[in-house]
């Protein structure tokens, strides 16, 4: 049976998301806020057993403090100094079990140095924080349009039906500059259109299936290096 998958609204457009086992055991991936969290863990009567963070950024760490200490606290080894304090550091390629699953680390460095995805391949889920994000990726804070294009493509070439997990609610702002940097792709329009239902219904855009971002996200359609650069340098501006 797949774990079950807890999106959590937190701030202003952040999410936290809750995996949960069948015995009640819970991993949290990023922490950008402890009320909403501790609020459905305490209505769901959940035990949570591990922490997983994918970057440093403080709307992603910061309600840590807030939550009760879990036994295992996960990181970016190479982004630990900058991290709150981990139990275990992760890089590339590593494997580790949480909730009885195995769970794969990717470096998916771009929006920082360090950023970190998680792929839970048997539920079918990837944590992406700020680096593939919703029709969009995550602004160039410190890495190049390189290190993002590369990021980028180890995340699309996952299964079609992954659900990709990131880290805010983005979609419609990134929908409007797809739509104007591809105005008659009509993959692109209806995404744009499914959003804007979505969230007219009170309901998060996120996660959306990697076949869908395949399709109709603009920086996974890039077919290189110099065009992925030219789009994020044109949102960064639009
Ligand atoms: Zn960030
Ligand atoms: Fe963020």
């Amino acid at each position: 049976m797949p774990l079950e998958l807890i999106t959590i609204p937190c701030l202003s457009d952040n999410y936290a998301f809750l995996l949960v086992n069948a015995k009640g055991e819970a991993a949290l991936i990023d922490a950008p806020e402890a009320a909403p969290i501790n609020a459905v863990l305490a209505a769901r009567g959940l035990t949570l057993t591990a922490i997983l963070l994918t970057h440093h950024h403080w709307d992603h760490v910061e309600g840590l403090d807030g939550l009760s200490p879990a036994p295992r606290t996960i990181g970016a080894k190479a982004d630990a100094h900058r991290l709150p304090p981990l139990s275990e550091t992760v890089q590339d390629g590593d494997r580790l079990t949480v909730l009885g699953e195995e769970v794969v680390i990717y470096d998916v460095s771009g929006h920082t140095r360090g950023h970190i995805a998680f792929h839970f391949p048997a539920s079918g889920y990837v944590f992406t924080g700020d680096s593939l994000m919703a029709f969009g990726c995550g602004r160039l804070f410190e890495g190049s349009p390189e290190e993002m294009f590369q990021s980028l493509r180890k995340l699309a070439a996952l299964p079609a039906d992954t659900l990709v997990c990131s880290g805010h609610e983005y979609t419609t702002a990134n929908g409007e500059f797809a739509a104007a940097a591809f105005p008659n792709d009509s993959a692109i329009m209806a995404r744009c259109a499914e959003t804007a239902r979505l969230r007219a219904a009170g309901q998060p855009s996120v996660p959306s299936s990697l076949a869908l971002e395949n399709a109709t996200n603009p920086f996974l359609r890039a077919a290189d290096v110099a065009s992925f650069a030219k789009l994020r340098a044109e949102k960064d501006v639009f």
